[in-house]
């Protein structure tokens, strides 16, 4: 896969050079770009924000950098005819598992996250004509910009790509994975500090084992999120 992040702070994304992401563009299984945006703004002072029109608080981002940096992404070697771009924004549909498995075979994702109030709602449409646009939020809170959502997102995207972590199993239990939460995992002593990992984990007897975290998956998800256990609930009603 192949990744390109646009910012007027590409450092942020330099985190993706660590552990296993780093690891992966390391074994050639992913390449990630980043790019200036200012490089895309000739002014002296490399201007890429103006003052809202019709007024209110705060800056916008002008449109022109955004589209000369984007036409750079499309000309440049290797770019897909149509790439996927992520425009993160907390008015956009919320990212999940089901986004981020989705996202995993596409072959190019770009990523144009805001700073200031956003990016001039224009450079939507026009982009729509070259990409396949999504605007996604990572959850309804505000941050100062979107560089952390895109590596919110490409960490999440990524790891589903074949390869990118060495235990895939791992993936298929996780929460989220089957529309449940995650059981509780333990790991050794048995014994720890007074709290003993329960009895079942220890029996050695697997199918005891795997309904007990069945009934652990359960129990949680209707505690701790029932919007997603009605929605298991409703999927599931044929299984009950
Ligand atoms: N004025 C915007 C609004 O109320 O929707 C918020 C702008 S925010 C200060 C600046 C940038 O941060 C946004 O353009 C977006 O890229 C990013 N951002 C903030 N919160 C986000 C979220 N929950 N999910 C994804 N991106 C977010």
């Amino acid at each position: 896969m192949r990744i390109d992040a646009l910012s007027i702070f590409p450092e942020f994304f330099e985190v993706l050079d660590l552990s296993l992401i780093g690891k992966a563009q390391r074994d050639g299984l992913l390449q990630i770009n980043r790019v200036q945006l200012r490089d895309y703004a000739f002014d002296r002072h490399r201007t890429v924000d103006d003052t809202p029109t019709g007024g209110g608080a705060g800056m916008v981002m002008k449109p022109e950098p955004w589209a000369l940096a984007l036409e750079d992404v499309l000309a440049s070697e290797g770019s897909a005819a149509r790439p996927t771009l992520i425009i993160p924004t907390p008015s956009g549909e919320v990212f999940t598992q089901a986004a981020a498995q989705e996202l995993a075979e596409h072959q190019h994702l770009v990523f144009a996250p805001g700073r200031f109030e956003g990016i001039d709602e224009r450079v939507t449409d026009w982009a729509a004509e070259r990409f396949e646009v999504r605007r996604l939020s990572i959850g309804d809170y505000v941050l100062n910009g979107g560089e952390v959502a895109v590596v919110v997102m490409v960490e999440a995207i990524t790891r589903l790509i074949p390869g990118v972590i060495g235990n895939e199993e791992s993936l298929a239990e996780e929460s989220h994975s089957d529309g449940l939460l995650e059981y509780p995992v333990y790991t050794k002593p048995a014994q720890w500090r007074g709290r003993s990992v329960p009895e079942v984990l220890l029996s050695g007897d697997h199918a005891k084992i795997a309904a007990w975290r069945q009934e652990q998956q359960r129990q949680r998800t209707r505690q701790v999120r029932p919007d997603l256990w009605d929605a298991w609930l409703e999927n599931h009603s044929a299984d009950q």
